[in-house]
């Protein structure tokens, strides 16, 4: 009888070293210290026993089932313990470490650049007009006095949308001027500025571009007022009131006179040298920096807004938008503006 008690408790101490999970534990003490148990048995199996083993043989189980109950009390207080080292290894928090920096992003060169001149035009009073980057035919070309046969198409190498007809990704921002004019009467001053395309791709030409336009139509709208707008601005954007502009005749079919805008150098300040006397390479030494086309609205244009051109004059200036860019920030690859180089950009 001993030997069999001492064996059950061997089995029972084995089996609960082995178990896992509290629910193991469980089962253990279920199967062997649980009514329907061998140590149940055994105490029923006293009776048949003399008095003298009754006494031995029950004090012997008595002791060993503590003995038992107790490793098993035991055994759930290590797996709970076992339980919470393994959260405080796993799920350990230091609330004293320093945080990560989010990192912090800024907008574009260009976005900014685009902002700036809002507010200087904004303060000549010209407000901000927006259109499509998808035109139409119409607003596109026929309206600036470009028809079907007019060279000017060729000359802007067109990206044509293959199923939607007669659409282009837009060549200029001047169809933004086209719809104005449509919803509007003179007098108004207004600029365009956004994406524009065509088919071009080298060191210099990007096939996204960006440019700004401006237009003002009113009563005696004449050239010495583009002058005074283009040179206010010109002057602004580079931030040196020393900067002097020139008109250079040439031709665009939406203007007439059509006219190339130049300005003075802003490195060299028109000198062709920087002041150790060196060449300026951004001018080529000449003073002076092409910076854009401009004219007096065609009188075609006017008419086919309805506008009375006997009445009403105005003028309309584009300028690519990314070349002012990198001279005011002297970049010197047009493609770093649109590469999204972190390098690049974290530096403005
Ligand atoms: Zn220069």
């Amino acid at each position: 009888m001993q030997s069999k008690i001492e064996s059950l408790k061997k089995d029972t101490l084995t089996a609960l070293e082995k178990a896992k999970t509290e629910d193991e534990v469980r089962e253990l003490e279920i199967k062997y210290l649980g009514r329907k148990g061998p140590f149940s048995d055994l105490m029923r199996g006293l009776k048949d026993l003399s008095d003298e083993e009754k006494r031995t043989v029950g004090k012997l189980a008595n002791m060993v089932k503590k003995e038992l109950e107790l490793a098993v009390q035991q055994k759930y207080a290590a797996l709970e313990t076992a339980a919470m080292d393994e959260i405080v290894e796993t799920e350990w928090l230091d609330v004293t470490v320093p945080g990560k920096k989010p990192q912090m992003g800024h907008r574009h060169l260009i976005s900014k650049f685009i902002d700036d001149l809002e507010v200087i035009f904004g303060r000549m009073g010209f407000s901000v007009a927006e259109g499509p980057d998808i035109e139409t035919e119409h607003f596109n070309f026929d309206q600036l006095n470009m028809p079907d046969d007019h060279p000017a198409r060729d000359m802007q190498d067109t990206f044509w949308l293959k199923n939607l007809d007669k659409s282009v990704l837009r060549t200029q921002t001047s169809p933004v001027q086209i719809r104005y004019m449509e919803a509007h009467n003179p007098p108004l001053r207004i600029i365009s500025m956004g994406k524009t395309f065509r088919k071009d791709s080298d060191a210099t030409h990007s096939p996204m571009f960006h440019q700004c336009e401006g237009l003002m139509v009113g009563e005696n709208i004449s050239i010495a007022n583009l002058k005074g707008v283009m040179t206010a601005f010109l002057q602004q954007v580079f931030e040196d009131d020393s900067i002097k502009t020139r008109f250079r005749t040439s031709y665009f079919p939406f203007v007439e006179p059509g006219l190339e805008v130049d300005c003075t150098c802003p490195i060299c300040h028109g000198e062709g040298r920087l002041p150790d006397h060196s060449p300026c390479r951004l001018c080529k030494q000449c003073g002076w920096l092409e910076i854009g086309g401009a004219g007096m609205v065609h009188p075609k244009v006017l008419e086919n807004v309805g506008y009375d051109p006997q009445k009403f004059t105005g003028f309309a200036f584009g300028m690519g938008l990314d070349r002012m860019v990198m001279i005011k920030y002297r970049v010197n690859h047009l493609r770093l503006l649109f590469e999204n180089d972190l390098r690049f950009i974290e530096q403005f």
